[in-house]
């Protein structure tokens, strides 16, 4: 597995970590001995949130970590109704039961809140200083909305950003990505094979990639985040409840591709203009 300094940190992360949205719907035996799976594989950072089962997948992940603790970068969110200077702190004390855990290694607000943010960067503050997060970011937050959040806690704060992003939806790459480079901020890539929506192997897009695949000896979705991965400040998370499905996003971390492969993949799966705002699933 390869390792980057994540953001503000200064930890060494994997650079392809585990999803879980949605794992309560799976079976829970098989998706805890994935998430263990991934955890072998060296997939150590793992990304959680209290709205995932309204709770449920946060008691799966501590089931899965638990005499694991160690080696794993855990993260979760703060739902934006419960971002308040208080309700960010007793959100936080919550996962943290779930999760049979005393701290979190990143604690992030999962959208922007109608709270002040000021105050849910002071909680995550509060949250620091106690010992109960280790570092804090933000989810789907653009280029401005991060900007406001540097104005409030100054520049070395903010560990991550974690945002959409997967071969159809290249938006961030336009400003999103630049800014955080700019300013140390780590870029999670989430929803990387676009949930049910990675290209079929019937189609010329599909076909590309598994021609790109079969000379590496990967599968498609190994050269999907290889692509994503390309960039220096990503980081890739996603969610296998498949223990086999875990063997291999990990191997994905290994496998470097050519520039005329990057050009071929970006020539199909095009960037596409600038919009406002930040991508949405
Ligand atoms: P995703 O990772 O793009 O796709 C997950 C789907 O891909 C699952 O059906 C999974 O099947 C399948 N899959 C995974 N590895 C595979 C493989 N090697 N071969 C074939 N199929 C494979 O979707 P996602 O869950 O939306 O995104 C990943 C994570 O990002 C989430 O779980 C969550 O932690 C995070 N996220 C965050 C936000 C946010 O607002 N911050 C939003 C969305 C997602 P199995 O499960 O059956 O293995």
């Amino acid at each position: 597995m390869k390792h980057r300094t994540f953001g503000s940190t200064g930890k060494q992360v994997s650079v392809i970590g585990q999803g879980t949205w949605d794992m309560e719907q799976d079976d829970r035996r098989a998706a805890v001995a994935a998430l263990r799976r991934g955890l072998d594989a060296g997939m150590s950072h793992i990304d959680t949130a209290e709205m995932y089962g309204d709770g449920r997948v946060e008691e799966m992940v501590g089931e899965a970590i638990e005499s694991r603790r160690g080696e794993v970068f855990l993260v979760s969110k703060v739902l934006p109704e419960n971002a308040s200077r208080r309700g960010t702190v007793q959100a936080c004390e919550r996962s943290l039961r779930r999760l049979r855990t005393d701290h979190l290694d990143g604690y992030l607000l999962h959208w922007p809140s109608r709270h002040p943010l000021q105050d849910t960067i002071a909680a995550f503050e509060e949250l620091r200083e106690a010992g109960k997060i280790r570092a804090w970011g933000l989810s789907n937050f653009d280029e401005e909305e991060l900007a406001d959040a540097i104005r409030i806690a100054g520049e070395g704060k903010i560990a991550c950003n974690q945002v959409l992003y997967h071969l159809k939806e290249r938006a961030i790459e336009h400003a999103i990505i630049p800014f955080c480079d700019e300013h140390g901020i780590s870029v999670v890539a989430y929803s990387p094979f676009a949930r049910g929506d990675f290209p079929s192997a019937r189609s010329p897009k599909g076909r590309l990639l598994a021609e790109i695949a079969k000379a590496h000896g990967a599968t498609p979705r190994q050269i999907a985040l290889a692509f994503l991965l390309r960039y220096p400040s990503l980081f890739a998370i996603p969610k296998a409840a498949r223990a086999e499905h875990a063997t291999d996003n990990a191997a994905a971390a290994e496998i470097e591709l050519s520039e005329d492969e990057l050009r071929r993949i970006d020539e199909a799966f095009p960037r596409g203009r600038q919009r406002r705002g930040v991508p949405t699933l």
